[in-house]
């Protein structure tokens, strides 16, 4: 007998980099009210915050939280991107750099202040936003990100990669 087709799913993974992870609260939150919809429509690769085995492997779609404020954060974002179909900056860290980015902003005086801080955890001088790093294909703004605008980001890439929900008995 012929085996029932497994069905497809968006394959995602969720990423935090320099920030405060309320993104991943909100996300996390919205699964009170989502989590049996998104059991059918995605398999979830990689989420620190749900799982302790993640994979870093092909991607449909990756949501990175928070700036890059170091050499490594940058190289492991770029290997995220080298990984995934999309890109997804989530939250208001991510898509303009602030307010995680405000030491870029200090005088010299206090820059001179902070730099042993710096050099203690290979910090690098400028906070960058995502798209000063790697191409984003999509944003959610927002602090922490507007979840209205998460849901539709999210059902837009269900559309493009042709993941369809199951019609209601
Ligand atoms: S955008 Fe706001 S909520 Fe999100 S990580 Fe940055 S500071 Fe936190």
């Amino acid at each position: 007998m012929a085996k029932a087709q497994a069905k497809k799913k968006l394959r995602i993974g969720w990423f935090s980099f320099t920030c405060c992870e309320d993104s991943t609260i909100m996300m996390t939150e919205l699964m009170n009210d989502h989590f049996f919809e998104w059991k059918e429509l995605l398999d979830i690769r990689h989420a620190k915050v749900l799982k302790t085995k993640n994979s870093l492997d092909s991607l449909d779609v990756a949501f990175v939280e928070g700036a890059i404020s170091s050499v490594l954060q940058a190289e492991k974002l770029k290997k995220i991107r080298s990984v995934s179909k999309k890109l997804v900056a989530i939250g208001s860290c991510a898509v303009t750099g602030f307010p995680s980015a405000q030491r870029n902003l200090f005088d010299q005086a206090t820059k001179e202040e902070i730099q042993p801080i710096l050099d203690r955890f290979r910090y690098a001088d400028k906070v960058l936003k995502l798209d000063e790093v790697v191409p984003v294909d999509a944003i959610v703004p927002g602090c922490p990100m507007d979840t209205e605008k998460f849901l539709e980001v999210l059902d837009q890439m269900l559309k493009e990669f042709g993941i369809e929900r199951r019609s209601k008995e």
